[in-house]
């Protein structure tokens, strides 16, 4: 017999309900590109649900008690799921989860909140701070046929 398919993860009917309001971006927030976009949530759906289930004593093993309690969730998670979301290319989601595991653990948000500024501005920084090596009118003048420098 086939296995009871109809059975889900709970926080894939949270995913459901809330993936309308997500904000994708057009461009990595960290290098720009528009290329193989994702999201990423500081805080993992996952751990926040079984968080607040276990605070509140919860039991979320029927769909019926997911769906019973999704829309209370969603409504006390608002900045978690939908402020708290960086739309990043595929190389930078990957590197982030390499860093910080696979689901990073809900206290390292604003650890990985500094680790994408930090990423952002090395990108920035390749751009804005070529190093510059003045005019080449400023430093070397050429001399006339006296050996007179001239000064520009
Ligand atoms: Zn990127
Ligand atoms: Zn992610």
């Amino acid at each position: 017999m086939a296995k009871n398919t109809q059975k889900r993860i709970p926080v894939k009917w949270i995913r459901d309900r809330a993936k309308g309001a997500y904000q994708k971006q057009s461009k990595c927030w960290v290098c720009g590109t528009n290329q193989d976009l994702e999201l990423h949530h500081t805080h993992s759906i996952t751990l926040l649900l079984e968080q607040w289930c276990q605070q509140l004593g919860i039991a979320l093993d029927t769909d019926e008690s997911v769906l019973a309690v999704r829309d209370q969730f969603i409504s006390e998670h608002h900045r978690e799921l939908y402020e708290l979301v960086y739309t990043l290319c595929n190389p930078h989601h990957v590197r982030l989860h390499q860093i910080f595991g696979k689901a990073p653990g809900l206290g390292t948000a604003t650890k990985q909140q500094s680790w994408l500024e930090l990423q952002r501005q090395k990108q920035s920084g390749e751009v804005l701070s070529k190093p510059s090596w003045g005019s080449p009118f400023s430093e070397f003048t050429s001399g006339d046929s006296r050996g007179n420098k001239r000064i520009f």
